[in-house]
């Protein structure tokens, strides 16, 4: 800038010694020779601004190549960063370019479809009848839609976001989450509570019948009345044991649940649970065994207490004659409890289904003990949550047993 200015000073000095000299010295040769000198200067100067201005120009453009090279290679390493990226999204992604190609569609896609979509025109991917009217929906709309889709018993939620540059569509970008888990604990609770629903309404008509034929029938007979009181005084049992069952498995099902834990010497409450029962059995003609070992071990003293009635409870319940024994000792850092029953038994196929809720065998027999559907499901429920295991042996019209073993 300072070296412009002073040129131009320069310049103008130069024209004014010229014109003084010609006032001066009027003299047609010299004026002519002064001339010609500044119209060398002028040529030179113009050559070497117009060689500077080119060399400017060369450096401008070797700037902007040179920015345009790091933009190109920001974004490339974006999009790989994207794609490493989108590999331990745990979510499928697919992108699909403005032709309908598939430019991508990384390992989980491979894993939900069995089947890899890259470098495939979304015309070409029929293996997936759902996922192909997704994607052709989502493409020709040019706009966000979303869609959940079943693909061999699976359930998908999907998500297309379309990617316009200067409001031309370049494609669309697709993300798929596998919701299989959430539609089936959804499945599940929609049938728990039907089933819930089911379980209370048969007690509630029943006592709703007999308490309208009560309040009728004012001159029933009064062996008659007692029976039916006794059905009233069964049936509201029954409902507050399923009642009961299910706050204690509504509890243990939240996430934020937490075993209440302290040292237990676990002999002395099997003893107790065992006595409690003892009476029971005794109705039943039933002998009640017990051989166990005491040890000190870290448990949530009612939880437990609850599993080890709820298995004598079921072996008396399913026991018509013979024995009971309950037997608890120390193995390979493991406390085992067993329960043998000499009762009906449980057919093999139907081993896996007992500890389902509500699931019973023969639901007349259970209702008629008052049983609730849900004992075995709550006791898995708290053995697993010890960091146990529970196991079932049983010869049908032999007797069964469970075998507990609890981390010491
Ligand atoms: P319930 O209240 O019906 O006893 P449970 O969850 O405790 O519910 O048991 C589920 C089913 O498992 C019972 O209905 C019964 O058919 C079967 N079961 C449980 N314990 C025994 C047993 N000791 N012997 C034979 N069958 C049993």
């Amino acid at each position: 800038m300072m070296n412009f200015k002073k040129s131009y000073i320069y310049i103008a000095v130069l024209y004014l010694l010229v014109a003084i000299y010609i006032i001066i010295d009027n003299n047609p040769a010299v004026t002519f020779t002064l001339i010609i000198f500044l119209m060398i200067y002028h040529f030179v100067t113009f050559i070497g601004v117009k060689d500077k201005l080119s060399e400017d120009k060369q450096v401008s453009v070797q700037k902007l190549q040179y920015k345009l090279d790091e933009t190109k290679k920001e974004s490339e390493e974006s999009y790989l960063h994207f794609l490493s990226l989108s590999q331990t999204l745990g979510s499928g992604v697919i992108m699909v370019n403005d032709d309908g190609k598939i430019n991508f569609a990384n390992k989980d896609v491979l894993e939900y479809f069995d089947f890899d979509f890259n470098n495939k025109y979304y015309e070409d991917i029929q293996i997936s009848k759902p996922l192909y009217k997704f994607i052709s929906k989502a493409y020709l709309l040019e706009q966000k839609y979303r869609k959940q889709i079943v693909y061999e018993d699976k359930y998908f939620d999907l998500l297309s976001t379309p990617i316009f540059e200067d409001d031309i569509f370049k494609g669309c970008l697709i993300i798929i989450h596998d919701i299989t888990t959430l539609r089936t604990a959804e499945n599940f609770q929609k049938r728990f509570t039907a089933d819930v629903s089911h379980e209370l309404k048969t007690p509630l008509s029943s006592i709703k019948g007999i308490s309208e034929i009560l309040n009728r029938d004012r001159n029933m007979e009064e062996k008659d009345r007692n029976e039916f009181i006794e059905i009233l005084q069964k049936e509201s049992v029954r409902m507050e044991t399923i009642l009961n069952d299910l706050l204690i498995i509504s509890k243990m099902d939240r996430i934020d649940y937490e075993l209440t834990v302290t040292e237990v010497h676990i002999g002395e409450l099997v003893l107790e649970s065992t006595n409690a029962l003892k009476r029971l059995a005794k109705e039943k003609n039933i002998e009640l065994i017990t051989n166990v070992k005491d040890e000190i071990i870290s448990v949530d003293k009612n939880k437990i207490e609850q599993v080890i009635i709820n298995l004598i409870k079921n072996a008396i319940n399913y026991t018509d004659e013979g024995s009971i024994t309950v037997t608890g000792y120390t193995e390979n850092d493991f406390y085992t409890l067993r329960v043998s029953d000499t009762g009906i038994g449980i057919n093999s196929e139907e081993i896996e289904n007992i500890f389902k809720r509500f699931y019973r065998i023969d639901g007349a027999r259970s209702r008629d003990s008052g049983g609730s559907g849900l004992g075995l499901s709550i006791v898995k429920n708290v053995v697993l949550k010890h960091g146990g295991n529970i196991q079932v042996d049983s010869i049908k019209d032999e007797g069964t047993t469970f075998i507990i073993t609890l981390p010491l």
